[in-house]
């Protein structure tokens, strides 16, 4: 499973750092940081999700309020949004 995050579209509400711990608070910048993950084009960061953290990383981005945070599954079928 892998999470894609897009800081460009992140409004700080930081919903998801409740529900996932690699979900970090940047205050100064107004973002939520993805910790360990690669940013692989301007502000989209991309990890692969911890085997345990299937259900936070979902919960995380079901409670997203703009869809900043995409889970994907191993056959890159996008799952949330
Ligand atoms: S829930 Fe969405 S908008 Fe809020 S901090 Fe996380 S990624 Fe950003």
């Amino acid at each position: 499973m892998r999470v894609e995050y897009d800081r460009e579209i992140c409004i700080g509400m930081f919903q998801c750092v409740a529900e996932w711990d690699a979900f970090e608070e940047d205050q100064d910048a107004g973002k939520a940081v993805l910790a360990d993950a690669e940013e692989t084009e301007e502000d989209l960061f991309v990890r692969e999700v911890p085997e345990g953290a299937e259900l936070d990383a979902k919960f995380a981005a079901r409670a997203c309020p703009v869809d900043a945070i995409a889970i994907y599954d191993d056959d890159g079928e996008q799952l949330i949004p």
